[in-house]
């Protein structure tokens, strides 16, 4: 365990049971129902400040890619609008996400002579699912998913470069910022939001959620000058928001113990790809404030990550690039063992019950063709991913059975020959070539916890869903912080278009409410 995520589960843990959210959701636990904690909070919220420090329109809390697409139409729309960001650095996961944003029907698709639909998308999202979704908000996902990349490129001034796959979708629908990374978004779209006239500030946590009498949300109590993961640094202030608070604070990966809440197997044991900020106070304190939660332990581990590496590392650009041109084996029998381009929960669970890292590999001209050379060079640098002359080679650094080894490769090669995979039935692209041109270059996988599916209630425009079942006025949410999207599992390259879509409805929508006081 790294040392962040040692501080981050001490924090946590603290946090979790000192505060009043964590107190409230472990007496709504032994109560036996979240109503319980909803009430109570909402009681709790009513205290109004004696005087506002601050006043905007719209407050939005977190600065990933569904606060900032929420900041810059809010000021669009013409509201003033002040983005909290507790962390030092802004950007969250976002800005070290892979930079892959799904749409279906891009420019790169038609020149790749690709058909897509928003059906299709839809229909895979759901798959994937578990039908689990709320349909109506995936579909908004799918509908507007490429109307918001276009947004990105042509309004934002993000650079977009290259089609990708992820496991999970039917086709290719993943364009990747030219940078491959989630920076190359969420740059520009600070650049936007400043530019704009959005008031931006970090080292700003939000405490809790002030409301009046009727439970409207009516501002926030913060510490400005937050250290993370101090929480007795800063100094308290309280925010007003004329208009609406908007909840982007992303998910809760590295809250040890609310994802033990929900999930008790995702001991420190697992680490986490998220920066160390992905904690659930945000939307604990939401649910302090009368907000509903939905699909808390649907919680994503990445297949792809490396046991060699730190954080989400380079193996998984790797890994997903590699994914129906390479295999995916087994060291310890030597054979494949799961279809190489299954989605992310059913990869995982695979690799989990095995009980051991898995490697994949490519040969040269695959890994010449797919793989960026950044990826590979600082992979390689840090001896993540290595590179062996022959199969023999390979085989025997990782104590595979080396004549099962070969005659598995010799299997896949004739599959990737007949693009049919008869075992696991991967998908094999038309540009898939066999697994033969040396050197051949290798990674080892483990996963770890990636995305928290579930969160906030929101309706299709954004709004959080109370306990009552109705909006919880003045509160809007989007991004990881809400559930319901993705239902039981996200697939790859769908959180950059659900952030930029339902950031940019909460934004707009948020800016339209009456001012309250
Ligand atoms: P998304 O992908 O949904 O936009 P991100 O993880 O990229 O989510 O961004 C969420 C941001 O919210 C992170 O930068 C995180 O540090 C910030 N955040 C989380 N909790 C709080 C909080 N209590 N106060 C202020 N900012 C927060």
């Amino acid at each position: 365990m790294s040392e962040a995520s040692k501080r981050v589960k001490s924090v946590s843990r603290r946090d979790f049971l000192k505060t009043a959210g964590g107190a409230a959701a472990v007496a709504g636990m032994a109560m036996g129902g979240v109503a319980v904690m909803g009430r109570d909070a909402a009681a709790a919220g009513s205290n109004l400040p004696a005087k506002w420090d601050e006043t905007a329109d719209v407050v939005v809390i977190g600065s990933g890619f569904a606060g900032l697409a929420a900041a810059i139409e809010a000021r669009n729309a013409g509201a003033s609008v002040t983005v909290l960001e507790k962390m030092p650095v802004y950007g969250g996961n976002s800005i070290i996400n892979g930079g892959d944003f799904a749409a279906p029907g891009t420019r790169f698709q038609k020149e790749a002579g690709i058909q897509d639909s928003s059906e299709l998308m839809l229909k895979d999202m759901l798959k994937a699912g578990s039908y689990l979704n709320h349909p109506e908000l995936a579909k908004i996902v799918a509908d507007q998913a490429n109307g918001a990349f276009e947004w990105c490129e042509k309004f934002v001034g993000a650079k977009f470069a290259r089609l990708n796959f992820h496991g999970g979708h039917s086709v290719k629908r993943a364009i990747q910022t030219e940078n491959a990374s989630g920076s190359g978004l969420v740059n520009p779209m600070l650049a936007k939001a400043k530019a704009l006239g959005a008031k931006l500030e970090t080292r700003t946590k939000l405490v809790r959620y002030v409301s009046d009498k009727e439970g409207r949300i009516v501002g926030v109590e913060v510490r400005k000058g937050y250290r993370f993961p101090d929480e007795k640094s800063g100094k308290p202030a309280f925010i007003k928001a004329s208009k609406a608070v908007v909840v982007a604070a992303g998910g809760f990966s590295q809250d040890v113990a609310l994802r033990q809440v929900h999930d008790p197997r995702l001991t420190d044991k697992f680490d986490s790809t998220n920066h160390p900020g992905a904690t659930g106070e945000a939307l604990l304190a939401a649910c302090m404030a009368g907000a509903m939660d939905v699909q808390m332990d649907w919680i994503q581990l990445g297949p792809w990550t490396s046991p060699d590496e730190k954080g989400f590392g380079h193996v998984p650009q790797f890994c997903e690039r590699l994914v129906g041109y390479g295999p995916m084996i087994d060291p310890k029998t030597g054979k494949r063992f799961f279809k190489e381009t299954g989605n992310r929960k059913e990869r995982a669970d695979a690799i989990i019950l095995i009980g051991h890292p898995v490697v994949i590999l490519g040969d040269s001209d695959t890994v010449a063709r797919k793989i960026l050379p950044g990826t590979l060079e600082k992979g390689m640098k840090i001896g993540a991913i290595k590179k062996f002359d022959t199969l023999q080679a390979l085989a025997k650094n990782y104590d595979m059975p080396e004549a099962v080894f070969l005659a598995e490769i010799v299997r896949w090669n004739a599959f990737v020959d007949k693009k049919k995979d008869a075992d696991f039935d991967c998908m094999i692209f038309p540009d898939s070539k066999p697994t033969a041109a040396p050197p051949f270059y290798v990674a080892r996988l483990w996963p770890r916890v990636h995305h928290t599916m579930g969160g906030l209630v929101i309706n299709k425009d954004a709004r959080v869903i109370g306990f009552d079942m109705k909006p919880v006025k003045g509160m809007y949410a989007a991004g990881e912080v809400t559930g319901g999207v993705h239902g039981a599992v996200r697939l790859g390259s769908v959180a950059m278009a659900d952030c930029v879509v339902f950031g940019r409805i909460a934004g707009r929508n948020a800016a339209k409410e009456k001012a309250w006081g």
